[in-house]
């Protein structure tokens, strides 16, 4: 069974006179444990769709399901509790609280969870233990997206959304938490989606969405995905 069930999710805007149609009828499925890579030029809707999924916004018309749960009729607590507990997040700038060392980061988002993992296994398992006491400005951008992942992984969610997760950081960098990104989908079965416009990330995706101008335009199997390199 899918994760995610999409039917005809559309999102438009209205700035003054002139609607904008963010999202045009993208109708798909999330498959638990794939790798999904969301390419597309700048304002061609890949956030919108990401927010949407992640309940971080809803969609102006459609039907989106996460396993079994309707989530377009979802009023906001209940999206709340969705984000918080069956969605793991992160961004280009990782977005890590610059007062909280590693470790805090991590267990803040531990804390306000139903089914954390533990926090130590977590650091573990993007390889900082030794720098959990670190603060976020001690720390270089990788190491800084590897507390991002680990505050999305201890989260223990089912699903990873991820919004141009190398965007800020060198390639060398970038191989190591795409890899990172991989080994969750592989290993931990969790359903990760990233958004990027670097086309050469979707050698990683088991399938490749093509967003164009507000629609889904085609979805791209991958039937031999590679290790970043
Ligand atoms: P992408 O992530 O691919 O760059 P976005 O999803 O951010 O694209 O934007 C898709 C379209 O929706 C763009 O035309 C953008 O200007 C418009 N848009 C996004 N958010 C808003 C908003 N809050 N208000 C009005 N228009 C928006
Ligand atoms: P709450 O803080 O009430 O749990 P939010 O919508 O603020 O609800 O966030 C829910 C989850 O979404 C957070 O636990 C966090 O993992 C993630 N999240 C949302 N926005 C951000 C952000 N800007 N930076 C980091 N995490 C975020």
């Amino acid at each position: 069974d899918p994760l995610i069930t999409a039917k005809n999710l559309s999102k438009y805007y209205q700035m003054g006179e002139v609607r904008v149609e963010a999202l045009k009828a993208a109708t798909f499925q999330l498959y638990q444990g794939e790798l999904v890579v969301i390419l597309g030029p700048s304002g061609s809707g890949k956030s919108t769709l990401l927010n949407i999924i992640g309940g971080m916004d809803q969609a102006s018309e459609g039907e989106l399901f996460y396993q079994d749960v309707p989530l377009h009729t979802a009023d906001s607590k209940k999206l709340t509790l969705f984000r918080r507990n069956d969605v793991g997040f992160v961004f280009q700038f990782y977005n890590l609280m610059p007062n909280l060392t590693a470790h805090e980061n991590v267990s803040l988002a531990a804390q306000i969870v139903t089914k954390p993992l533990p926090v130590d296994e977590t650091l573990g398992k993007v390889g900082l233990l030794d720098r959990q006491n670190h603060f976020p400005a001690q720390l270089s951008g990788g190491q800084q997206q590897r507390v991002a992942l680990a505050r999305a992984l201890v989260k223990n969610p089912k699903m990873l959304l991820c919004d141009e997760p190398t965007g800020a950081l060198d390639s060398q960098t970038s191989i190591q938490v795409l890899g990172l990104l991989k080994e969750f989908s592989r290993t931990y079965d969790k359903t990760v989606a990233i958004i990027t416009h670097n086309t050469a990330i979707s050698a990683i995706a088991d399938r490749i969405f093509h967003l164009k101008d507000g629609r889904l335009a085609d979805v791209e199997v991958n039937n031999n995905p590679v290790p970043p390199e």
